[in-house]
């Protein structure tokens, strides 16, 4: 019998490891809730098992997931990404159920997953970062101490979930008036989101860049990095456009920054792939937090590299080690990958789940790379995060790769929910970022961005397709 690996996930991530394990020559046991009964990852797997009516709480239920790798007979779990990836529990379960986690070991989870935590290994272990609290204590003795760290470093400072992640729990802190309403807020706020309402302050870095390294350990102790990439285009601390390398860094810069996200995987016991980010000021970087996870924007690295990240991965989850040295890896070109979401960018990025996908044609051709889930006639759920379909462009310079970015979103189309598309397409017409110039402030500083011709999408989209479908024969669909 084959080996059977589960993918407790959905959407496009779940497509993405889907493929690895195929290409194995494994089979791919898929899971589901019930709004989630007509989405593709089911199709692409070799068997499906539903978990339960949903919404997020089965896909979050360790004992459904466990159990469905039971009864599959799946001896292996990929995480993905959200849902339990960073869940050490979960980590901890597959370990005494004897299925294969694929991902780093619980208790690095459990450090990691801990930004106090994470800061004091990260500490002993020399590597840089901004001034930072323990946890703070509850009530109006968290309050002083923070004033006190406002007083000692001067504002802004940060004040962080313990236990946070995906761009919640962040709250920048302008003047010691606003801690005492935000900090009560933020407490209630952590304990809401993620059970637990520990909270932290960090010395706020002004307009910094998100500058992460891609990292790959496996059990023998070799640890390599995949080089640099920049996220600094966010909207609500979330990542919307990821770039393969940080190429505004200098080549020193971007050694210097991948040497310390090794050392600092090291200091961690790290195994298996994930990912150390840092904030980026003034040629100074400064450690932020390591995702003991793949990463949505992983593709970018992998388009640079050549390597197969989510295949490495399952690898060395099985217990092989890594078959390539750091010297092995060049840093070829430059990738983009745009998040093509389900949302409205002109209205504070609402998502648009519960709309019906119309229309759908997806670009092509040379050094185009689509990781999706979506399809002609799929009702997008509400239940569930808004990205549709990733679109990752590779190209020899970065003049080359803007105009490939150009050309794949003007192929693109989407007809029925509102996307990023628009937003993308004046993102890439700026100069500033045509110039490489960008960091997290970005979207704040660029409002130009959100000025564009709103329906002129779906009208003109939807002539060009009949136009192209009239003079190609009903060929316009053909990949
Ligand atoms: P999460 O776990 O939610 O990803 P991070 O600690 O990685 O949280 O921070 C997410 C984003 O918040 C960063 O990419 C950056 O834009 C902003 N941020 C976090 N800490 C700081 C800081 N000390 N100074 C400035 N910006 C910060
Ligand atoms: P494979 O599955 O082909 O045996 P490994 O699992 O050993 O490869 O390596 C993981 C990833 O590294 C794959 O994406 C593979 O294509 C890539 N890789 C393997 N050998 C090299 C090499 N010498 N240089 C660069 N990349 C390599
Ligand atoms: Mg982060």
């Amino acid at each position: 019998m084959k080996t059977k690996i589960l993918v407790a996930n959905r959407g496009e991530i779940a497509i993405r490891i889907i493929r690895a394990i195929q290409e194995l020559n494994y089979e791919a046991v898929a899971i589901y809730e019930t709004p989630d009964r007509d989405s593709m990852h089911i199709r692409s797997a070799d068997e499906a098992v539903w978990i339960g009516h949903g919404p997020r709480c089965d896909y979050l239920n360790i004992d459904k997931v466990i159990a469905a790798a039971q009864k599959s007979g799946a001896t292996a779990i990929h995480p993905g990404y959200g849902f339990l990836a960073e869940n050490a529990d979960f980590a901890r379960a597959c370990e005494k159920a004897g299925i294969i986690f694929i991902g780093p070991p619980s208790d690095v989870i459990d450090n990691l997953g801990n930004k106090v935590t994470a800061r004091r290994i990260m500490a002993e272990a020399g590597i840089p970062m901004v001034p930072g609290t323990q946890n703070l204590k509850a009530g109006d003795e968290g309050v002083q101490e923070a004033v006190e760290f406002g007083k000692q470093y001067g504002y802004p400072i940060m004040l962080k979930a313990t236990a946070g992640g995906g761009g919640r729990g962040i709250r920048k802190i302008e003047q010691e008036k606003d801690l005492k309403d935000h900090y009560a807020m933020a407490r209630a706020e952590a304990k809401a989101a993620f059970g637990d309402d520990s909270v932290y302050l960090e010395k706020a870095v002004v307009k910094p860049k998100h500058i992460e390294v891609q990292i790959i350990a496996d059990k023998s102790g070799t640890t390599i990095h995949l080089g640099t990439r920049d996220c600094s285009i966010q909207r609500r601390n979330q990542k919307l456009v990821e770039i393969a390398p940080a190429f505004q860094l200098t080549p020193e810069q971007q050694e210097a920054i991948s040497q310390t996200a090794v050392k600092a995987a090291k200091a961690a016991g790290y195994f298996n792939a994930g990912t150390v980010e840092f904030l980026f000021d003034n040629g100074k970087f400064y450690f932020m937090e390591i995702n003991t996870r793949l990463q949505v924007e992983h593709t970018v690295s992998e388009m640079i590299t050549g390597i197969d990240v989510v295949r490495t991965q399952i690898k060395l989850a099985m217990g092989k080690d890594l078959s390539i040295k750091q010297e092995d890896i060049h840093l070829r070109g430059h990738a983009v990958e745009m998040r093509i979401n389900a949302e409205d960018p002109k209205n504070n990025f609402m998502p648009e789940g519960g709309k019906t996908v119309r229309v759908y044609r997806s670009p092509g051709g040379y050094g185009v790379r689509l990781d999706g889930f979506c399809y002609q006639g799929f009702t997008i759920p509400q239940v569930y995060d808004s990205l549709l379909v990733k679109l990752t462009v590779f190209g020899w310079s970065w003049n080359e790769t803007v105009d490939r970015l150009r050309r794949s979103l003007n192929n693109f189309v989407i007809i029925g929910p509102k996307t990023t598309i628009p937003f993308y397409l004046n993102l890439i017409n700026d100069p500033d970022f045509k110039a490489g110039k960008f960091d997290t402030s970005f979207l704040e500083t660029h409002e130009h961005l959100f000025n564009y011709e709103e329906d002129s999408s779906e009208v003109n989209k939807l002539a060009k397709l009949i136009a192209e479908i009239h003079c190609k024969g009903g060929n316009a669909y053909a990949a």
